[in-house]
């Protein structure tokens, strides 16, 4: 089950794209601030990865989503998909105007394969000779990060990163470093990726392989806790993730741990 639909914003009720992208360009029902090619992004994202197989991103979701969207169909509020919207924008302005010559590549993708699963990444730049060593640069929307120069990656981006190096070096393009040009409203700023060994990177994968194991579901992703300096109350704080979740209220009407 892919992405039925969008959960309009104003009413909170699902609706076709059809007709929420008629709504957005004709102002009917009512006028929305959505512009219609968000909405036509979120209709056509799942086809643009068509043949793409597990892709490195798809690595980084949570496998329990992963697992609910092919029982549940499910509608997204366009205000939580637009995150990834100005991901899509960054990546297709810099696929815009990269250069398409000999000791560039990018947005190609590539594939390897792991027991037999077929692992894909569109990198955003690779350059395979770099003062003498392959070197990867992924872009990501800084977002509200405050940009300096001794930030670091996240571990959700270096891991990224290094299934792409691990998919680059079975097409025989060997990686030695690889960095997060991280981009905000006013700047950028670039951060070096930790490269992990080929074991870990594979042991990463069999683990999110795991999980989405079709036999039992994911258990949620993990809380935070904070504990309250005044009355040292301890409360749960829900992954990041689980706060734009579509399939929320399907996932806590579950058990908390897997189904077998
Ligand atoms: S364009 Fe906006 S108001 Fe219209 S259906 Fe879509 S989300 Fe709702
Ligand atoms: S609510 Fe959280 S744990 Fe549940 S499926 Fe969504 S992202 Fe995963």
């Amino acid at each position: 089950m892919t992405l039925a639909g969008v959960r309009c914003c104003k009413t909170g009720e699902p609706a076709r794209f059809d007709d929420c992208i008629h709504c957005s360009i004709y102002g009917e029902p009512e006028p929305c601030k959505h512009p219609h090619a968000l909405l036509v992004a979120m209709r056509d994202n799942e086809d643009s990865r068509e043949g793409a197989g597990l892709s490195a991103s798809g690595l980084m979701q949570c496998p329990r989503f992963e697992v609910l969207k092919k029982t549940y169909p499910y509608y997204e509020d366009p205000d939580d998909y637009y995150p990834r919207f100005r991901g899509t924008i960054l990546h297709g302005g810099i696929e815009q105007f990269s250069l398409n010559q000999e000791g560039v590549i990018s947005e190609v993708r590539y594939f390897r394969e792991l027991d037999e699963v077929r692992i894909s990444g569109k990198m955003d730049e690779v350059l395979p000779d770099y003062m003498g060593v392959g070197k990867l640069t992924d872009f990501k929307s800084g977002g509200r990060r405050k940009l300096h120069p001794d930030m670091e990656v996240t571990p959700d981006h270096a891991a990224q990163v290094n299934v792409y190096r691990w998919i680059l070096e079975g097409n025989a393009i060997p990686i030695g470093m690889a960095s997060i040009r991280y981009i905000s409203d006013t700047t950028m700023q670039e951060a070096p990726v930790k490269l992990w060994s080929i074991e870990e990177t594979e042991e990463f994968i069999r683990e999110y392989l795991r999980k989405q194991d079709q036999s039992s579901l994911p258990p949620i992703l993990p809380s935070t806790y904070t504990v309250s300096r005044r009355t040292k109350e301890t409360t749960e704080v829900r992954n990041w993730r689980c706060g734009y979740c579509p399939l929320r209220t399907e996932c806590d009407a579950l058990p908390r741990e897997g189904i077998t």
